[in-house]
């Protein structure tokens, strides 16, 4: 695993690193990412992901959407990995100021970290469209088909599905952490999705640094490319 010791160094120095991550860092918990050769978008389904997850096919096709939501990227038993303790840890001894995750699944708070901007929501929160009342995850998974308040109204989990724009508020602070961060570290993801991955272009350091296990867009960008798994990346970073 080339350039680990080169990260370890740079970790050691530093007290404002941001990570910016996505699907891979949750694929060593057991849930799969969209664009490996085992990820979502390379299963059979009779549409591809990206349209069901989209908002006009939640629209159109409420239950098609629910069944596959709640079979493909609800995965309760999931438990964080070594990357997301990591980053806690970091967080926790100062050095870490943020993460900034495209994934819904909440595994880098149930690792504890704090200060985490979810770019593309939550599967934990799910709101009635119709009179805003809060659900949790447990509840909604206890409904048969498409989630319903008990005014009626559809409950939709607050999770942004194609077609629908980011929180501007989330991807304003997720931009001031990335500008004033001293280290850049991007994992587990394909940078492929946007507006999100045009979030680097806002980094000003010169410690940009990629962990994944496969070449990204932005690898001739940056400062250290580190190729491999990320929990075991992580893991052996924490070894003496
Ligand atoms: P992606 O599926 O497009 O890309 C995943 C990337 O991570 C790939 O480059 C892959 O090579 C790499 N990867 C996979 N396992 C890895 C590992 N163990 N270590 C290091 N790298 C690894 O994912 P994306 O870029 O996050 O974009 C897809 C969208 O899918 C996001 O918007 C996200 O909201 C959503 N999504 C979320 C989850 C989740 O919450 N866990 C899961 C699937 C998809």
């Amino acid at each position: 695993m080339g350039g680990l010791e080169q990260l370890k160094e740079w970790v050691e120095e530093s007290s404002n690193i941001v990570f910016f991550g996505g699907a891979g860092v949750s694929t060593e918990s057991g849930i799969p990412d969209f664009r490996s050769v085992d990820g979502l978008y390379n299963q059979q389904y009779d549409y591809p992901p990206e349209t069901i997850i989209s908002h006009s096919f939640y629209k159109k096709h409420p239950e098609e959407f629910f069944r596959f939501y709640k079979d493909r990227m609800v995965f309760t038993g999931a438990k964080p990995n070594a990357a997301h303790r990591v980053l806690a840890r970091w967080e926790e001894e100062g050095k870490l100021r943020a993460v900034v995750t495209q994934n819904i699944d909440g595994l880098h708070q149930a690792a504890g970290s704090r200060e985490v901007m979810e770019l593309h929501g939550s599967i934990h929160r799910n709101y009635c469209t119709r009179c805003g009342r809060f659900y949790g995850l447990e509840e909604i998974l206890a409904m048969d088909g498409v989630p319903r308040c008990g005014c009626g109204g559809t409950i939709k989990p607050d999770v942004v599905l194609y077609e629908e724009g980011l929180d501007q508020g989330i991807l304003q602070k997720a931009v001031s952490y990335i500008r004033h961060a001293d280290m850049l570290i991007i994992g587990g993801t394909s940078l492929v999705v946007y507006p999100a991955a045009g979030l680097v272009n806002y980094y000003q350091g010169n410690k940009l640094v990629i962990v994944n296990k496969s070449v990204t867009p932005v690898d001739n960008q940056a400062d250290l490319v580190v190729t491999g798994k990320i929990g075991e990346v992580f893991s052996k970073l924490m070894e003496e």
